[in-house]
């Protein structure tokens, strides 16, 4: 006797978690025909898709085709996999890098706007440069994370998609090693396949401590952007379950100064005339260098590093920020969070780094800038990518500030559960749960120790979910040859 002559199933797919993922795995296996229910723990659909600028990337897509951008899913793949280090799955990636044009279209076609211009930020609809890119690759959509999930929110309830608000999935039901659906409020809700989409695990401080370790450098300062539903119930799901987990130690933790506590659209940014020097007083980096890489040269140079800047870019700061103000620099002097000293010898004094390091550094910079010229670093050629003047005044009018930047902001976790090309779950002993499926933050072998370009975590959400639901709705369909593929 065949599974289908045995169960009946409550749906055909049920979907854990209503973010990114969650919604686009929903939409994508009621369009191949799936009934689909999709539970979502908070009031509110979203999770940290929705907090998002929506910045995602992409190759091969009509939006760099009418900008005349040359790309392919072999040179994504060939980058993304270099920039970690080979240190992924490779099978997995390539899939993502593959379906990652389709999932434009397709969200064009659901009317997601990202109109084929030059964007300079992730805040300007248009193709961007946003982190390390081997070429133009970030998406920006209108309105940003909000934009992409009313849209898709739109499309699952055309396609009558079930939605239940308030309803954290408990538990998994798997019996004789397939998956039956899921545990909500003590009882069993049953589907010939479930697709794990629940986010990461940023806002369990205890998962983070395990699977994040990184995060403990930034001491009292760390902070949470991600969605309050980020607990990792993934992980509680591989434990109970024996599935295995992919990604430990990644994450992405943003470089803030210590006393921001919001993300930078809120909290502003530090004045253009700044420069990081290490523990040693030096110059370390390009002070504006893609977060994809900046937490690990901090690493370097043993966790953090200082920024030191001016009164005349103090006092130049735009008002209307929580932190980076005029203001509020000053109070966090008084607090003792920033240093401030007459000269650039006395701050170095308070700071503790050797003064001719320093004032060495500072004269260096202020060499180079009035330039616009950055030959040690080559900051000119990331300020000229956000379309900034490289020409930046000279660090020369006391007195001197200096406060401590720390990969402090996290915004989401990597480590997931494992999976296939097809992102079907593995157990532990590295066979695919007939019928389980993971998608975005919960899913793990695509998202790296490197944040590639800018959007990758977007992309990956919804690349993932999308194939998740048609993977999730070709089962359905081989179990109960009832269901059929319809449009949006
Ligand atoms: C402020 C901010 C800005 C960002 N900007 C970008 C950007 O521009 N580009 C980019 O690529 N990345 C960005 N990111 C990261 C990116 O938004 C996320 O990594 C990605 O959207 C995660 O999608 P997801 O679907 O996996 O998770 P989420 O969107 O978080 O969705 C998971 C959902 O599952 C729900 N859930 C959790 N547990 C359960 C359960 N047991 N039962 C039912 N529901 C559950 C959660 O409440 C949540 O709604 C940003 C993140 C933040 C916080």
């Amino acid at each position: 006797m065949s599974e289908s002559d045995t169960i009946a199933y409550d749906y055909d797919v049920i979907v854990v978690g209503a973010g990114g993922a969650g919604l686009a795995a929903s939409v994508s296996a009621a369009q191949a025909g799936a009934r689909v229910l999709l539970l979502e723990s908070e009031d509110e659909i979203g999770g940290s898709t929705q907090l998002s600028a929506g910045l995602l990337t992409a190759s091969a897509t009509s939006v760099q085709q009418s900008l005349g951008v040359e790309d392919s899913p072999q040179r994504m793949f060939q980058h993304y996999m270099d920039l970690n280090g080979w240190r992924l799955r490779p099978g997995p990636v390539r899939m993502f890098c593959e379906e990652s044009s389709a999932v434009v279209d397709w969200l064009l076609d659901l009317g997601v706007e990202i109109p084929a211009q030059v964007s300079r930020s992730a805040h300007e609809p248009g193709l961007t440069r946003a982190g390390v890119e081997d070429v133009w690759r970030g998406h920006v959509p209108k309105d940003q994370g909000y934009g992409l999930v009313q849209v898709l929110d739109r499309a699952r309830a055309r396609l009558a998609v079930d939605l239940a608000l308030g309803s954290r999935v408990e538990d998994l039901v798997i019996r004789d090693g397939v998956v039956r659906g899921v545990v909500l409020d003590g009882e069993e809700a049953t589907a010939a396949a479930v697709v794990i989409a629940s986010g990461g695990l940023a806002a369990d401080p205890k998962l983070v401590r395990r699977f994040l370790p990184d995060a403990e450098i930034a001491g009292d300062a760390l902070f949470v952007v991600a969605a309050p539903g980020s607990r990792g119930d993934h992980i509680r799901f591989a434990e109970r379950h024996d599935l295995a987990l992919f990604g430990q130690g990644w994450g992405l933790l943003l470089v803030t100064a210590e006393f921001q506590r919001y993300h930078h659209w809120q909290s502003g940014f530090p004045p253009a005339s700044r420069i990081n020097v290490g523990l040693d007083g030096r110059r370390c980096m390009d002070e504006d260098a893609p977060y994809a890489v900046s937490p690990g040269i901090l690493k370097d140079q043993g966790g953090w590093v200082w920024s030191v800047f001016d009164d005349a870019a103090r006092t130049g700061l735009p008002g209307g920020y929580a932190d980076w103000t005029a203001d509020r620099i000053l109070e966090e002097v008084a607090k003792g969070v920033v240093l401030r000293a007459d000269t650039l010898e006395q701050l170095a004094d308070l700071m503790d780094v050797p003064a001719d390091h320093l004032v060495a550094s500072v004269d260096r910079f202020n060499e180079l800038f009035v330039q616009g010229r950055d030959e040690d670093f080559l900051r000119h050629e990331s300020l000229a990518a956000k379309g900034a003047d490289p020409h930046l005044a000279p660090i020369a009018t006391g007195p001197f500030f200096a406060v401590k930047m720390l990969p402090a902001e996290l915004v989401c976790t990597h480590t997931g559960l494992e999976i296939d090309t097809r992102t079907r779950v593995l157990g532990v002993e590295g066979r695919a749960v007939p019928g389980l499926y993971a998608a975005g933050e919960a899913a793990g072998g695509v998202l790296g120790e490197r944040y590639v370009g800018g959007g990758n975590s977007v992309a990956h959400a919804l690349v993932l979910g999308r194939v998740a639901g048609r993977e999730a709705a070709a089962r359905a369909a081989a179990l109960s040859p009832r269901v059929e593929e319809i449009s949006a």
